[in-house]
This record gives C-alpha cells, sequence and structure tokens, in this order.
C-alpha cells in the first residue's frame, strides 16, 4: 500500500508528488506514456541536433509560480535562457509593438504607447506578489483578496470586466498596440470580442513585462528532469508505461487505482488527468452525482491545436528587426483580424489567414540547433475536429505563406518541418482531447468556481480521497504546477482533519 498514487506526470502531477512525498508521505507516480512530462517535454522532431519542444515552450510562470518557486529547480540543474525582447506583435503594413522587461525601452519599442503600458506594468510589478496569490490560490481567496486591497481591486475588476479589445482600446492609441493583449489571449480560446477576456491577455503580457518568456537551456525536458529530480529527493518515484484504467471507490472513497498490471492500493488519489475522462471513465458511473456526469458530458473544450516545428538553416529573416530580437513572435494584423479568425474556428471552419504564436527558441538557448541553424515552433488554433490527413500539409503551407508575409525569403531557409494536428497531440498526451492545449476552455464560464464544475472547484471530488490536480482545474492552463500544488494541499489538509 503506497500512501499516495498521482496519475500522470505533467507538471502538475509532478508538483503535486513532490509536495505530497515532502510531507513524508510514500508517493508514487503512474504515466501512461513511457516518457514523463506530459506537455513538458522535448525531442529531436526533425533533424538530429535540433532539439524541438513537444508542447509548452515559454515559461512566464518560472518564477511566479509560488509552486515552482518552493521547488528551487535551479539547485538541481534547470537554466533559464532569455531574450533581448519577449514578445513581438508585427503586421503587413511594416508596424510592430514589442514587450519587453526593461519597461523604460517599451518608449521605443511599444509602438507610441510604451508610456500607458509602462503605467499598467509597473502597477502589475508592485502588487505582483499579492496579485498571483490572489489569481493562483484555490477560488475564492478571501484573505488575499482582503490583502490585496479595494484599491487594487478595483483596479484589476476594471480589467477583469473588460473585453480585450475594449481594455485595449481604451488604453492605447495605436492599431499595433491594440492587437497585443488580444493576441495574447489568443494563446487560449478567448477571442478579442468575449466578455471579461481582457485578464487573460493582461496577464500574460504583465508576467511578459514583470519576468519575461523564459525558456529553459537544452529543452523542457530540462524542466521536467529537474521536477523528477526533487521527486526522488523527497522520496518519490514515476513508473512510466502504466496507464491508469480507473479508480478503485468503495463506499464513496478511492482505495487506489487499476491500471494493465493490477491493483495498486493508496489512500490518497491525485489525478493530473482530463476532467471529463476522470469523472466519465475512470470513476464507476454509479460513485457520482448525476450533476457532475451532465455537466462532465457537457463541458467545454478550448479550441485545437494545429502545431508545426522547422529546423531552419538559418534564423528566420523577418523585415521588422525588433522579431528577430523576440523569444516570441504573434501574426495577427489587428482586432478585426483576429475576430474575423476565431468566428472561424468557432463555426468549425480552417482560417483562411491563421494567428500564429511563433517560438524562437534557437534565438534565446543555442544548444537547440546547430551552430548557425536554428528552430522555429508555432502553433494556430483551429477547430478540433476536420479531416485532418487531407489538410495538414496544405494548412502548414497557409501557416508557411503567413510568416513568409512578415518575413520575405523565410520559406527558403526550411531544411525540415514536422506538423501535429489535433489528433497527433492528443495521441502524445490524452489529456489534449482534440488538440486543446488548456484544459478546457478559458471562457470566464468555465472558470473559478466552475472549473471543472461548480461545486467541485477546490480540487477535492465526489468521491473521498480523489483530488483533480490538473490544469482542468483553477488555475488552469500553463506550466505553474499550481493545479497539483493546490491539490496536494488540500489532501494533506483533509488527512491532518481525519486524524
Ligand atoms: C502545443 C502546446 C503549447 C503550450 N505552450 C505553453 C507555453 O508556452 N507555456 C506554458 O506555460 N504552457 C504552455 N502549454 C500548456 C501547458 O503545457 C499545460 O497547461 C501543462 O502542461 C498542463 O500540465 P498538466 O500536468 O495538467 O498536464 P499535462 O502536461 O498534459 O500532463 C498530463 C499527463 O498525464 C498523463 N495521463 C493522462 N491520463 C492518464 C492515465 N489515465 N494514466 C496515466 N497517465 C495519464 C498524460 O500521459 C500526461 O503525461 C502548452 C501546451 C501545448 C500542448
Amino acid at each position: 500500500m503506497t500512501d499516495a498514487i498521482v496519475i500522470g506526470s505533467g507538471p502538475n502531477g509532478l508538483v503535486a508528488a513532490t509536495y505530497l512525498a515532502r510531507a513524508g508521505l510514500s508517493v508514487t507516480v503512474l504515466e501512461a506514456n513511457r516518457e514523463p512530462g506530459g506537455a513538458v517535454r522535448s525531442r529531436e522532431l526533425t533533424r538530429p541536433g535540433f532539439v524541438h519542444d513537444l508542447g509548452a515552450a515559454f515559461f512566464p510562470f518560472a518564477n511566479a509560480s509560488p509552486a515552482l518557486r518552493g521547488l528551487d529547480l535551479e539547485a538541481v540543474g534547470l537554466e533559464w535562457c532569455r531574450g533581448d525582447l519577449e514578445s513581438a506583435h508585427p503586421a503587413l503594413d511594416g508596424t510592430c509593438a514589442s514587450l519587453t522587461r526593461d519597461l523604460y525601452a517599451l518608449e521605443t519599442c511599444f509602438a507610441g504607447d510604451g508610456a500607458a503600458w509602462r503605467k499598467a506594468a509597473t502597477w502589475a510589478s508592485s502588487v505582483k506578489t499579492k496579485l498571483l496569490d490572489l489569481l493562483l490560490a484555490p477560488p475564492v481567496p478571501m484573505g488575499a483578496a482582503w490583502r490585496f486591497g479595494v484599491g487594487n481591486l478595483l483596479r484589476l475588476a476594471e480589467v477583469g470586466l473588460s473585453s480585450g479589445r475594449g481594455y485595449s482600446e481604451r488604453r492605447f492609441a495605436s492599431e499595433a498596440a491594440r492587437r497585443v493583449l488580444p493576441g495574447l489571449a489568443l494563446h487560449t480560446d478567448v477571442g478579442p470580442d468575449d466578455d471579461c477576456g481582457a485578464a487573460v491577455g493582461f496577464m500574460l503580457a504583465a508576467l511578459a513585462s514583470i519576468d519575461g518568456f523564459a525558456v529553459p537551456r537544452g529543452g523542457t525536458s530540462a524542466i521536467t528532469r529537474a521536477l523528477i529530480a526533487r521527486l526522488n529527493e523527497a522520496g518519490g518515484e514515476v513508473v512510466t508505461g502504466e496507464r491508469v484504467e480507473s479508480i478503485i471507490v468503495r463506499r464513496g472513497r478511492a482505495h487506489g487505482v487499476r491500471t494493465g498490471r493490477g491493483e495498486r492500493e493508496a489512500r490518497i488519489v491525485v489525478a493530473d488527468v482530463a476532467a471529463p475522462r476522470l469523472f466519465l471513465e475512470l470513476v464507476p458511473e454509479s460513485e457520482l452525482p448525476s450533476s457532475v456526469i451532465g455537466s462532465m458530458r457537457r463541458f467545454r473544450h478550448g479550441f485545437g491545436t494545429f502545431k508545426v516545428d522547422w529546423a531552419l538553416d538559418g534564423a528566420v529573416p523577418w523585415s521588422h528587426p525588433d522579431c528577430a530580437r523576440a523569444a516570441v513572435v504573434h501574426a495577427g494584423e489587428n482586432n478585426d483580424d483576429l475576430t474575423r479568425f476565431v468566428r472561424q474556428v468557432r463555426a468549425g471552419d480552417l482560417p483562411d489567414r491563421p494567428y500564429l504564436v511563433l517560438g524562437q527558441q534557437s534565438l534565446l538557448d543555442p544548444t537547440r540547433a546547430p551552430e548557425g541553424k536554428h528552430t522555429l515552433w508555432c502553433y494556430s488554433r483551429v477547430p478540433s475536429h476536420r479531416p485532418w490527413s487531407k489538410e495538414r500539409e496544405s494548412f502548414a503551407d497557409a501557416i508557411e505563406a503567413r510568416i513568409e508575409g512578415l518575413a520575405p525569403g523565410f520559406r527558403g531557409r526550411i531544411l525540415a518541418r514536422h506538423i501535429s494536428a489535433p489528433p497527433d497531440l492528443e495521441a502524445t498526451n490524452e489529456n489534449l482531447i482534440g488538440g486543446d492545449l488548456g484544459g478546457g476552455s478559458a471562457q470566464i464560464e468555465q472558470q473559478l468556481i466552475f472549473r471543472p464544475t461548480f461545486p467541485y472547484f477546490r480540487y477535492r471530488t465526489p468521491i473521498e480521497g480523489l483530488y483533480l490536480g490538473s490544469s482542468y482545474a483553477h488555475p488552469g492552463a500553463g506550466a505553474h504546477g499550481m493545479c497539483g500544488y493546490n491539490a496536494a494541499l488540500a489532501a494533506l489538509d483533509d488527512r491532518v482533519m481525519r486524524r
């Protein structure tokens, strides 16, 4: 009998396991894949010597997450690389607005609106710790809200109650600056005109301006290796290639799990698993309230993701010089262009002008490619269900055409490309249902007390001893480990209460 089993070795699973092990529990992490790490892995996908990130690539939460800070991953070999600029937002008309950690440099790189963003970013920086306590803690953190203060809450409400377009049009005069926050929000499924949509883009822009979009030296697997080093140090272990098929439940309590290799008993089970899979497939239906079953059947997934990785003969020949210095480049002309893109994806159509998030890891970390060569990482959001076997090559061509518009000569530098359509992403990690990288929609109706479903929003489930610790729980997507951390704390609290 183990004290705790964690299902899944994504960052949330590994963080949960490590904090449980540090509290003195015996812990085993069971991972379905042959390789640990979930969406935080890297590999040579195209050619030897070119290291590509399979999922997450940029880590604004590296310093910001209390869960990761508490593990001091740098002390077990993790090294961060940072760029000159964090995020560039170019358009075909030659304009570009870029975010930088040097808030005074915004004067020259934020398309004439540097002073306005500096004011907002300076405020976010001055309240960073209290703000993150408020946003990353289990909902609803009354103590953290009190410490944040009424003035700051009102200021945050101005962001939280606005759409991305509304907030940007009030704050910024130039079209280039106005596309920055809505562009960042489209890392999720939140469009420029969605209610309460400004918060997602604001948070990412604030984190870019405070801590930056860092990348781990050598590839994102370095983060997973560091997390496993901390887990092993605390006495925990990871077993790969062992998928959990069901949770053992007796009289409303979890007693362990069943895998292809047999039963494993445990007093605590933390699931780094997609919420609909946990409640509709792993737990017997008879053990759950019908309201939970109903809400999981209606669960709203985010957009699918279409990802391309390239091996390049040289750096991308961007027309705008800022792009050649930026960790991440976003391709989207303006808010109307982004809105049109969102409308097409929601209608189930392939976007004809795909919005792009482009990662230039090898600019920050030369170990990612042979000398003089580069990698490029890119995704667009797409409908999950399309005839992908027919459309994947032509959609990747459309993505290359969009990059070519902003960087003439790009195609001539391509040595090889690797495509991951939504079904390919799901095949590498079953939590990425339909290619959704966000653990479900990030729309306001599925946030806070509604994530993944009311009233089970504080990591506990209707089954005693079973906790949800994946990005399907608050605060959602991102390699911050906070969902696993909060789930582990809930499990430890319950254990103390039972004594
Ligand atoms: C293409 C892409 C780009 C991204 N970009 C970024 C980025 O730049 N920055 C950022 O911060 N975040 C990014 N993200 C999001 C981030 O990677 C995720 O939010 C994060 O990895 C979620 O962590 P997790 O532990 O909840 O789940 P995951 O990382 O998805 O891991 C879940 C693990 O559980 C395992 N599992 C599931 N079910 C079972 C079972 N029944 N039995 C055993 N094992 C099981 C899976 O195999 C998987 O290994 C990106 C994600 C993707 C896909």
